[in-house]
């Protein structure tokens, strides 16, 4: 069996958790686990955070797995219903949905649940992705507070450049002219949390955060005082040496310029290393930090061994984990942590080790 594997630092998960609450010690937290939580394994991840206040998932069959796990939490359906039929089950089991469009209304109507529905009314504040314009909340909440089915209603909305220099100021002003104060408000995400205070009102809604990986371009993890949750490993299963002009890979994409001892990791783009990480991308092998070489392939990538006489066949590779941040490789490949952790989604390919 290969060696690839991906380890879950219990440990690490709850101290990011801590340090939301550090952060934002005077609101609820609903941990965002969609995604699988980001990767990392959906009911793991909420037995290690049994002190979150919610979670939010994006389907009715992972809070319905929650449920049936026994987890007592405020459920949230973070795109909300897609049919009658899930306002059905969802008033069985006490799940929470966000509302934002008035179809979602009225499956509702439709289905007239004994047991009335906790919202969370989304406001579109300029992201312009989900939620009803600011025009259209006042009237709105009249009619959903006067409905038997519609139970408690907290009032949502998401930031488009919270992690960005231009920040939440306009979208955040937009919503506060139209909520009123008698309702809890939900609208930070993990770089509002860090970088703005005044989001943080009744609930805040981490992601990122929680499994150890910035939100931010200009700011590394560590920086944040977050710890790195996911590790994935592998090791060595060849060695070649090439002599100058000489390539390794799929397009030779790199050609050595002297003699260099290349180790062959069993790890590709089919088990979620990203194929766009180029050659130079930071990896450790045998304790010791090195560099990616040519293009990754689907099972399998190349290390530059050239200064690590020790390491060979069977020496362990940190693709990333402590050492090597998931953001850092992410950079090198053109994109974010948080595709690297989604991508490695338990499977029989990279086995999940919960330490
Ligand atoms: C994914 C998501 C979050 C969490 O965002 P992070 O940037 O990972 O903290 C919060 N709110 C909503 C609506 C989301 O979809």
């Amino acid at each position: 069996m290969r060696a690839l594997k991906a380890t879950f630092n219990t440990k690490a998960f709850i101290g990011n958790f801590n340090r939301v609450r550090s952060i934002a010690p005077n609101s609820k937290i609903m941990a965002v686990l969609k995604a699988n939580a980001y990767g990392h394994g959906l009911i793991e991840a909420a037995r290690a955070l049994s002190s979150a206040d919610g979670f939010a998932v994006l389907s009715v069959s992972e809070a319905i797995e929650l449920r049936e796990y026994g987890f007592d939490q405020y459920l949230l359906l973070l795109e909300g219903f897609f049919s009658a039929y899930e306002v059905k089950v969802c008033s069985q089991m006490n799940i929470s949905a966000v509302i934002h469009n008035t179809q979602q209304i009225d499956f509702i109507n439709q289905v007239k649940p004994k047991n009335p529905i906790n919202i969370h009314l989304k406001i579109n504040t300029g992201m312009n992705r989900l939620g009803f314009p600011p025009s259209k909340v006042k009237s709105l909440i009249q009619s959903l507070e006067t409905s038997p089915y519609i139970g408690n209603i907290i009032l949502m909305t998401h930031f488009a450049n919270a992690d960005e220099a231009i920040g939440v100021r306009d979208q955040l002003a937009l919503f506060n002219k139209v909520v009123d104060d008698s309702f809890d408000r939900s609208v930070a995400n993990s770089a509002a949390i860090i970088r703005y205070p005044e989001t943080h009102m009744e609930w805040v809604r981490p992601g990122i955060m929680l499994y150890g990986a910035s939100p931010f371009e200009d700011q590394s993890s560590k920086d944040i005082g977050l710890q790195p949750v996911m590790s994935l490993h592998s090791n060595i299963i060849a060695v070649q040496n090439l002599d100058k002009g000489q390539s390794v890979g799929y397009g030779s994409t790199f050609v050595a310029t002297n003699k260099t001892r290349v180790g062959i990791v069993a790890c590709g783009y089919a088990d979620g290393y990203p194929r766009h990480a180029p050659s130079g991308t930071p990896i450790m092998v045998a304790g010791k930090i090195s560099r990616t070489l040519g293009r990754v392939s689907m099972d399998m990538l190349y290390v530059d061994l050239t200064d690590i006489p020790s390491a060979d066949i069977h020496s362990e590779v940190e693709l990333w984990g402590e050492n090597i941040s998931v953001d850092e490789v992410a950079k090198e490949a053109k994109t974010v942590g948080y595709e690297l952790l989604c991508a490695i989604s338990s499977s029989i390919r990279v086995p999940m080790e919960y330490a």
